[in-house]
């Protein structure tokens, strides 16, 4: 339905502050992009600050059908927030107010705009670690984070968000407020709707306060780069490595495509005749870990590493991962347009997926860079391009739906991380089935019925085919 005048006044009586109801040209169009495709200007903008004023918005909503469309900092990879069908975006980023560290219990109470990063920073005080990682944890929500289950280098043994939420508020598409789980490391009663959020991309509730669990902060920890003249090798040392006994925190890869536009963006002094870099990091009790770092050294030298370097200090460290970090700014600056996948693998598989996907680069002669977390098949091949240059992005949606087909053919799935949102949703009847896919559908047609929770997301609609377009 249109959004009249006369619901932006209902709407913006239920912010307790006016200032944080947005409805000026700029302000639509600041919000109607994510780090994605596409550009969907909503009609209005809510910054709600506590679960009435959500509740409210939500009744509203629900009782005018208009979507809704959660939103935490934006960095989704995979169109998530975009308002595809216009009405509100509610923008969590204001609302950090709560940060409430459990030092007894082990857990964490947090409002869906807290910054990521800012809860591992916390825990850190008290000796205590939040594990998930994304790359983007200085930047994303946490309330982001669980609608996508972000992961990041450390998921290989820690797992993803998903593995560290005991509990949830949620407000439902009619406008309840119901709580999930609870504070309880065990907690089996009746079926589990904490989990069931978590992932949902905001189709299914809105995610208003979460209880996250904690774990002792790792003693040590201890980094190597490995270098490899065959990245085919570098996929071997990864399955030899975790088949030892051995549980890296972070396992992660970087091609030579990367190593060199790394080494043009920053010149770290990193070798650009390699086909592969791996860095792999140890944490635990020190002694423990000095005797798993000789293991991985002989592992990787004897499926034809050619040197294993291990930092041998803390800055030593931060300079060998320095070099992973810029992958994703260096990478832009060869073409403006960056199409980031996240198509994921079981391991045994990734160097069958590192020979697929040289042969899609050459296939559709793209610009084809493969990093990520290899430990766990996350694999993050990604394709820079320009948008603006149309014959090189048809061949650009042609090699992605390749890279798709791949993936699920050797038994993997679409997203390890980033979500379905916009971007995925024309392939998952590949992956899931008419009947999987039913059967999901099923689900949100129950939770909300009217479809008025992030409309447009996750589901195709008939016929749809994947298009990178901008306009
Ligand atoms: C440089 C960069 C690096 C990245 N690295 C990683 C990575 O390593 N791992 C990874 O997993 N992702 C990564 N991402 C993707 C992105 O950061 C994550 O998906 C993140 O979880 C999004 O958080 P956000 O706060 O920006 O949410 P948004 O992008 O604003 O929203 C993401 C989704 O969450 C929903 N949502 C937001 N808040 C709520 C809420 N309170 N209740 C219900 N639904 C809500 C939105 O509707 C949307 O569907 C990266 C992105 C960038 C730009």
């Amino acid at each position: 339905m249109k959004v009249t005048e006369d619901i932006l006044e209902k709407l913006k009586k239920t912010l307790a502050d006016p200032k944080r109801f947005l409805t000026s040209e700029a302000d639509l169009y600041s919000f109607s992009f994510d780090a994605s495709f596409g550009m969907y200007k909503p009609d209005v903008v809510c910054q709600p600050m506590s679960s009435t004023e959500v509740a409210s918005i939500v009744r509203i909503a629900n009782e005018y059908l208009i979507p809704l469309c959660p939103r935490g900092r934006g960095t989704s990879l995979s169109g998530g927030p975009l308002p595809v069908h216009g009405g509100i975006v509610l923008d969590f980023s204001l609302w950090d107010t709560k940060l409430v560290i459990d030092e007894e219990n082990l857990i964490a109470t947090v409002s869906p705009g807290v910054i990521t990063s800012h809860i591992n920073d916390a825990a850190n005080e008290f000796g205590l670690m939040y594990p998930p990682d994304p790359s983007s944890a200085h930047v994303s929500t946490i309330g982001g984070n669980l609608a996508e289950n972000a992961g990041g280098p450390r998921g290989l043994k820690y797992g993803v968000t998903k593995n560290y939420v005991l509990g949830l508020e949620i407000v439902t598409a009619d406008g309840k407020i119901v709580r999930t789980g609870g504070q309880t490391i065990k907690n089996v009663t009746g079926y589990d709707l904490t989990k069931l959020i978590v992932g949902s991309e905001g189709t299914l509730a809105i995610i208003t306060e979460a209880t996250l669990r904690l774990i002792p902060k790792p003693q040590a920890s201890l980094t190597a780069m490995v270098l490899f003249d065959d990245i085919i090798d570098a996929g071997s040392a990864i399955s030899k490595v975790l088949v030892s006994g051995i549980m890296p925190s972070k396992m992660e890869i970087m091609d030579q495509s990367s190593i060199i536009a790394v080494e043009e963006y920053a010149s770290l002094g990193l070798p650009v005749d390699v086909e592969a870099i791996l860095l792999i990091e140890l944490d635990g009790h020190p002694l423990a870990i000095e005797d798993e770092m000789q293991r991985v050294k002989s592992v990787c030298m004897n499926v034809g590493a050619r040197s294993v370097q291990v930092a041998q200090d803390k800055k030593e460290e931060a300079e060998l991962w320095q070099a992973r970090k810029l992958v994703s700014p260096a990478i832009v600056k060869l073409k403006p347009t960056k199409i980031s996948e996240d198509a994921t693998i079981p391991r045994s598989q990734i160097p069958e997926m590192f020979r697929r996907l040289k042969l899609i680069k050459e296939k559709y002669n793209i610009h084809l860079v493969v990093f990520g977390h290899a430990g766990d098949g996350n694999l993050h091949p990604n394709i820079i391009t320009d948008q603006r240059d149309k014959e090189e992005m048809r061949r650009v949606e042609m090699a992605v739906a390749e890279i798709f087909k791949a993936a699920i053919d050797l038994g993997g799935t679409l997203s390890g991380e980033h979500g379905i949102g916009t971007m995925k949703s024309a392939f998952m009847e590949m992956e899931l089935g008419v009947d999987g896919l039913a059967m999901m559908k099923s689900i949100k047609e129950a939770w909300d019925p009217k479809n008025i929770l992030n409309p447009g997301k996750i589901f195709p609609v008939k016929g749809q085919r994947f298009e990178l377009r901008n306009d």
